[in-house]
């Protein structure tokens, strides 16, 4: 009962008082029937596009796919000052949809043309039973015209109607399908899973970020494992992550349970350490997924210097320090803790220990800079780099404590370079 769901019985208020049928609709109403917080509600109404931005005004809608029939509310201004800001500001646009059902799929993702319909039609035109539920907040009744309420029942993900017709339609489902068996530990039935097996191969019609996207779900999932055995037994495996088969799956399982934070960085940092080579698999996924330059960037710190860690206890101060003030210093010690051997456990505890310190502690302002070896009357040139960093590094080991030695050491240093 989130400000979100308050705004989207707004809307369903007012369609009704402007004598539409107006629900929720989909995935807020398989949530919330779970006891699962929704990640945003959906309206589904038999107003058209137009008739919904006549009854809030057009300054109030986005046309968000109009030709969909999906139009954006926005919040109504609060008058009142009081509630305004807070909560308001924080609600995103309400999607309302009209009842439709959609027309031919030519392209293999997205049908040619839609229809508007009624309820029942809109409930039909829906990926899988749990999906095509409504619930009318006016009656406190949800309306299930493809038995959703019982597959809700057994935790089980059924497409509406012919499995093949519908994976035929749109390939994306199929992922989709694994996706929502993954995230809500339900089973896949096996007419379902069949279909998907039978248009498995075709999955490359769908582009790579949406791909992607779905993954993502699932690599941050708890049960990420389970989703790549599903991802496996509906034979996805070869056109989404070719890389699983270099991959022991119980490995992985006993690593990603030990997990206390579940980035995607991290799940996919911990998926590619069990490959031969992490690196090269890295970067084919990331072209594949359109992963982003700071996915990459984290993962990448991830899988070089997790090693670090563990060894944090014997290893120079000099060399755990800058990972650990490295901006990814989390994911690589989630990492490095998912991937421990008992013999890093010492180390993790120095890093986890020196991560609670006072920054100012744990990254002393350095002796010298550039400028003060100029000072010195040190010639300018490339060396400065070197000699301010193994200063650097003395001072973060204990072996010199102050400035003054620090003087010393760089004099030394320019002598003998
Ligand atoms: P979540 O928002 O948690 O990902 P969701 O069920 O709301 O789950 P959305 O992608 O937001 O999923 O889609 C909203 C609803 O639209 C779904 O519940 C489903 O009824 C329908 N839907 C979405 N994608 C498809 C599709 N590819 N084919 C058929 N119906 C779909
Ligand atoms: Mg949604």
């Amino acid at each position: 009962h989130g400000p979100e769901s308050q705004e989207a019985i707004r809307i369903i208020t007012t369609l009704r008082q402007a004598g539409f049928v107006a629900l929720l609709a989909g995935g807020c109403v398989r949530d919330a029937m779970l006891g699962k917080q929704p990640k945003d509600y959906d309206v589904a109404t038999d107003a058209t596009p137009d008739a919904v931005r006549d009854v809030f005004g057009k300054k109030s809608t986005l046309a968000f796919g109009a030709s969909f029939g999906v139009i954006g509310v926005l919040p109504q201004r609060d008058t009142k000052a009081s509630t305004a800001s807070s909560t308001e500001s924080t609600i995103q646009p309400t999607e309302v949809a009209t009842f439709r059902s959609d027309g031919e799929y030519s392209d293999g993702r997205r049908p040619d043309s839609v229809h508007f319909g009624d309820a029942k039609q809109d409930a039909l035109r829906r990926d899988f039973t749990i999906n095509g539920l409504f619930y009318d907040p006016h009656t406190d009744e949800v309306i299930d015209y493809v038995g959703g309420e019982a597959d809700l029942q057994a935790e089980r993900l059924r497409t509406i109607g012919n499995p093949a017709d519908r994976f035929g339609e749109d390939k994306l489902r199929m992922l989709r399908a694994v996706r929502f068996a993954t995230t809500l530990g339900f089973a896949i039935d096996p007419s379902t899973r069949d279909a998907i097996e039978s248009f498995a191969s075709q999955m490359n019609v769908v582009s790579g970020e949406r791909i992607g996207a779905e993954m993502r779900r699932v690599f941050t999932s708890p049960s990420v494992v389970q989703g790549l055995r599903h991802l496996i037994d509906c034979k996805l495996d070869e056109t989404v992550l070719p890389e699983i088969s270099a991959v022991n799956l119980d490995q992985l399982a006993a690593k990603t349970n030990k997990l206390s934070n579940r980035s995607f960085a991290i799940v996919m940092a911990c998926f590619l350490l069990q490959t031969d080579a992490p690196e090269q698999a890295l970067a084919a996924i990331a072209d594949r997924w359109k992963l982003s330059n700071e996915e990459v960037r984290q993962i990448t710190a991830a899988i070089l210097h997790y090693p670090v860690i563990g060894g944090a206890d014997r290893l120079a101060w000099s060399v755990v320090q800058p990972i650990l003030i490295d901006r990814d210093a989390e994911t690589i010690i989630e990492v490095a803790e998912a991937n421990s051997k008992s013999s890093d456990e010492a180390g993790i505890a120095i890093a986890r220990r020196a991560m609670a310190m006072p920054r100012k502690e744990l990254d002393p302002p350095p002796f010298l800079n550039g400028k003060d070896l100029k000072d010195l009357g040190i010639p300018a040139g490339p060396l400065y780099k070197s000699i301010l960093q193994s200063i650097r590094d003395a001072q973060l080991d204990g072996k010199i404590h102050s400035r003054g030695e620090a003087i010393t050491q760089a004099q030394q240093l320019s002598n003998s370079l």
